[in-house]
């Protein structure tokens, strides 16, 4: 069977997560652990980020956040579910990979500039703060995912890492053999390579061609040279010219995978956020979102139950087309247009039809509520799990910096 395509995904303990985490998230985590391999993370460490005052709740956070993500079906048999800081190896990533990321790339990341703008309460004048998106870069990397589902704003995330493994690439894969690695160059190769006393160039898939610019190609010739004291090498690779490299492949570049997801306003009809206090939980018992539905905003030229509506404008007909079967959404559009019904039934058939969607979400719930060190386990085994892949690729990271093997022969 071919292999799966790899998936990752974090997301911070921010608590309980609401409707809007469901249906901007969640929804595609579970069509993507159907079709992927996928490594979804509580990432407590980008937590600290913006938040490093008060860590007081991150424990019991990252314990709701799970509890939600196995409520909604997220499945450990299928996904690996894990804990950010149970594997150490992203910290030693972001580590290495701090010393080859130019300050100018993560201060150009949009997200940097446009948070520190909105989020003017908080200190971001930290080194965490700015090395953020490169120990996202780490969190993605360590474990070869080849995609990672983001939002339009999010792809520069995911630009920036790639130009990150490029770098790595360019300033620890390459070599003076691999240089003279085209087809049909043995000659030379072999000629070299006696005279160096290397053996040059093994092709395989772990390598990569690669075309430098001339210039850079040869400065990096030189330094390779300078480096094993082979002076002839450079007259004869200027009469060569050939700028391909082979270079050997230890990351992947990952590749944005764009999601659309379905509109779900808030309670007041701005984006559903915990901070603008509209939201309705996935925990929420039915007492409460009739609570809360019965106050929802709706079309704000509706004034009077004889005004027709425009269902179009109403977050409560957006819910609808979500919740409630296709006969009661047709009932509640044609309902408003007409002004046949209210919006005060319309809403509770609305409720109605939400309470009965989160009904198995929340007997989950109340199983693992019961049961938390189940939770707990789970997210151990799933970080066991992420660190045995994670192993594997900071070994591989570690001989392309410092060649350990090569040493050690
Ligand atoms: S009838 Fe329903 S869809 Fe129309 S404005 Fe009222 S709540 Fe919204």
């Amino acid at each position: 069977m071919a292999k799966r395509k790899r998936v990752l995904s974090g997301m911070r303990p921010t608590g309980r997560l609401h409707l809007g985490h469901y249906f901007g998230a969640l929804q595609n985590w579970l069509k993507l652990q159907e079709e992927y391999e996928c490594f979804f993370f509580v990432a407590d460490w980008h937590a600290l980020t913006t938040h490093y005052e008060d860590t007081s709740s991150v424990a019991e956070s990252t314990l709701q956040v799970a509890m939600d993500w196995l409520s909604v079906g997220l499945d450990p048999e299928k996904s690996t579910l894990f804990i950010q800081s149970s594997v150490l190896e992203h910290a030693e990533l972001h580590v290495l990979l701090s010393m080859i990321t130019p300050l100018s790339w993560l201060e150009r990341v949009p997200t940097y500039k446009e948070q520190i703008e909105n989020l003017k309460d908080r200190d971001l004048g930290t080194y965490g703060f700015l090395g953020y998106p490169l120990l996202q870069s780490a969190d993605i990397v360590i474990y070869d995912a080849d995609f990672v589902p983001v939002g339009e704003d999010q792809v520069p995330h995911v630009e920036v890492t790639r130009e990150i493994v490029r770098r790595f690439h360019h300033t620890f894969c390459l070599h003076i053999d691999d240089a003279l690695g085209l087809p049909g160059n043995a000659p030379l190769r072999k000629q070299i390579g006696d005279a160096l006393g290397v053996d040059l160039f093994i092709p395989g898939p772990q390598h990569m061609l690669v075309e430098l610019p001339w210039p850079e190609c040869r400065a990096k010739l030189r330094a390779r040279i300078v480096e094993i004291g082979f002076d002839n090498a450079m007259t004869k690779l200027s009469s060569h010219q050939g700028k391909f490299f082979r270079m050997k492949r230890v990351l992947v570049e990952p590749q944005p995978l764009l999601t659309q997801t379905p509109r779900l306003p808030g309670l007041d009809g701005r984006r559903m956020a915990k901070s603008y206090g509209n939201a309705i939980w996935l925990s929420d018992p039915p007492e409460e979102i009739r609570n809360k539905t019965r106050n929802m905003m709706t079309d704000p030229q509706r004034q009077r139950r004889t005004d027709p509506g425009r269902p179009e404008v109403c977050p409560v007909f957006s819910w609808h087309k979500l919740f409630s079967p296709p006969e009661t959404v047709a009932w509640s559009e044609q309902g408003c247009r007409t002004a046949g019904i209210g919006c005060v039934e319309c809403k509770k058939a609305m409720a109605d039809n939400l309470i009965k969607w989160m009904e198995p979400i929340q007997t989950r719930r109340k199983e693992l509520e019961a049961n938390p060190q189940q939770v707990w386990g789970m997210l151990d085994a799933g970080g066991n799990a992420a660190r045995t892949v994670a192993r594997r690729t900071m070994k591989r990271v570690r001989n392309a910096i410092f060649k350990w093997d090569e040493a050690r022969k």
